[in-house]
C-alpha cells in the first residue's frame, strides 16, 4: 500500500510502498476514508525543531486525525466490529505509570502517538489498538469524522482555559486550532469571540465563513486598538494557538486583571515575559495539549447534532499520492483544513487552490 513517511531527519516526507499491516493482540485494522494534516504534521513536515525524538522511530507514517472502516479485528476483539465505522483516539496511554494508575491516561508519562511514534494513517490502511476507536454516529460522515481530534484539541483548551457564560475572548491564530478553539469558545457561552491571524486573508475568510464577525488582521491592525474597540476594554481570556512566541505578549497585553491565557502552540523558540506585571495582573498562564476521553465523546455527540457548523473549515481534499501538495497549500496559509481521502483519484482533487 502506499504510506507517506518521515524517513530522513530533514525537510519533506517519502511516498512509500509498503505492506498492509496485520492488527496485533487487541487491534484492529482500518481503512483509512480520510485524514487531516494537522499543524503538527506540517512541523514534522519542515522539521522544525522539538521532534527531534522521532529520529530513531523512522520511518514512521505519519497521519493521526483520520476516520475510516474496520476491515478485520484481531482474534478476541469483541468492541468493535469488521464494517464499524470508526475515528481513533491517536494518543495511546501506557497504562501503568502513575498518570494512568491515578486513571488520567491524558497525562500519560510514556504515551504513544498513533502518526508520530508508530504508524499513522496517510495510508491505505493503518492499524490501532481497538480501545482507541470511537464508533462513529451513522449521520457523521468520514470528512467530518476526521475533524474530531483537532475539535477535540479545541474543546480541550477550553475546558482548561475555563470558558464562561458571556466572556469575551481573544483566539491569536487562525489555524486549524484556532478556529477549532473560537467555535468551542463560542458553544461554551462566550459573548464575543474575536479571531486574530497575521497577513493570513484565505484563513480569516474561513474564520468569517463560520460566523466570527470580529476578527483582526495584524498585517494591518493594532491588536491592542481593535480589541478595545470590540469589547470596550481587555477580554477575559486569551488562546494562543500560532506558535509564534510574540504572541504571548502580545496576548496578554489585552487580557484583563484575573484573566487566563492558554497556550496550545508549539514554540521552537522560548519566550521572555514579565512575571511582576504577570503577578500584579494576576494572570493565569495555562498549557493545553491534546485531550481526554471524555471530550471525544462530547465532540462526537457535537459532530451527530450540528456537524455541518463544521464543515466549512474543510477547504481542500486531495488524494494520497497528493498529500504533499496539500501540506504545501497548509504552510502557505492556502487552506485551512486539508482532507487526505485515499479513494480520491488524484485528478478529483476538490477545493479552492
Ligand atoms: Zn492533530
Ligand atoms: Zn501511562
Amino acid at each position: 500500500m502506499l504510506a507517506v513517511q518521515k524517513a530522513t531527519p530533514e525537510t519533506g516526507f517519502a511516498l512509500a510502498e509498503v505492506p498492509i499491516p496485520s492488527p496485533g493482540g487487541g487491534e484492529v485494522l482500518v481503512e483509512v476514508e480520510a485524514c487531516g494534516i494537522c499543524g503538527s504534521d506540517v512541523h514534522v513536515y519542515q522539521w522544525t525543531s522539538g521532534y527531534e525524538w522521532m529520529k530513531p522511530l523512522m520511518p514512521v507514517t505519519i497521519g493521526h486525525e483520520f476516520a475510516g472502516r474496520v476491515v478485520e479485528t484481531a482474534p478476541g476483539v469483541t468492541s468493535i466490529s469488521k464494517g464499524d465505522r470508526v475515528t481513533v483516539w491517536p494518543s495511546m496511554s501506557c497504562g501503568t505509570c502513575q498518570a494512568c494508575r491515578e486513571a488520567q491516561p491524558e497525562h500519560c508519562e510514556r504515551k504513544v502517538t498513533l502518526g508520530l511514534t508508530r504508524n499513522g494513517a496517510f495510508a491505505t490502511h493503518v492499524t490501532t489498538p481497538a480501545s482507541q476507536c470511537f464508533v462513529l454516529p451513522d449521520n457523521v460522515d468520514f470528512e467530518l469524522a476526521s475533524l474530531t481530534e483537532p475539535l477535540c484539541v479545541g474543546a480541550r483548551a477550553v475546558e482548561i482555559g475555563e470558558v464562561k457564560l458571556g466572556h469575551t475572548v481573544v483566539v491569536l491564530g487562525v489555524g486549524m486550532i484556532g478556529l477549532a478553539i473560537a467555535l468551542m469558545a463560542r458553544r461554551a457561552g462566550a459573548s464575543t469571540v474575536i479571531v486574530v491571524g497575521k497577513d493570513d486573508p484565505v484563513r480569516l475568510e474561513v474564520a468569517r465563513s463560520l460566523g466570527f464577525s470580529d476578527t483582526i488582521d495584524l498585517a494591518a491592525f493594532d491588536l491592542t486598538t481593535e480589541v478595545q474597540r470590540i469589547v470596550g476594554g481587555k477580554v477575559d481570556r486569551v488562546f494562543e494557538a500560532t506558535g509564534v512566541t510574540a504572541s504571548i505578549r502580545d496576548g496578554l497585553s489585552v487580557l484583563r486583571r484575573g484573566g487566563v491565557l492558554t497556550v496550545t502552540g508549539i514554540h521552537s523558540k522560548s519566550v521572555e515575559i514579565g512575571l511582576t506585571d504577570l503577578v500584579r495582573n494576576k494572570h493565569q498562564l495555562r498549557g493545553s495539549h491534546g485531550a481526554t476521553r471524555a471530550t471525544w465523546v462530547t465532540v462526537l455527540k457535537l459532530l451527530a447534532q450540528c456537524g455541518e457548523e463544521f464543515r466549512p473549515l474543510i477547504s481542500h481534499r486531495v488524494s494520497l499520492a497528493e498529500t504533499v501538495h496539500g501540506f504545501e497549500l497548509s504552510i502557505r496559509k492556502q487552506a485551512s483544513k486539508v482532507v487526505v481521502m485515499p479513494k480520491l483519484a488524484p485528478a478529483n482533487t476538490k477545493g479552492k487552490s
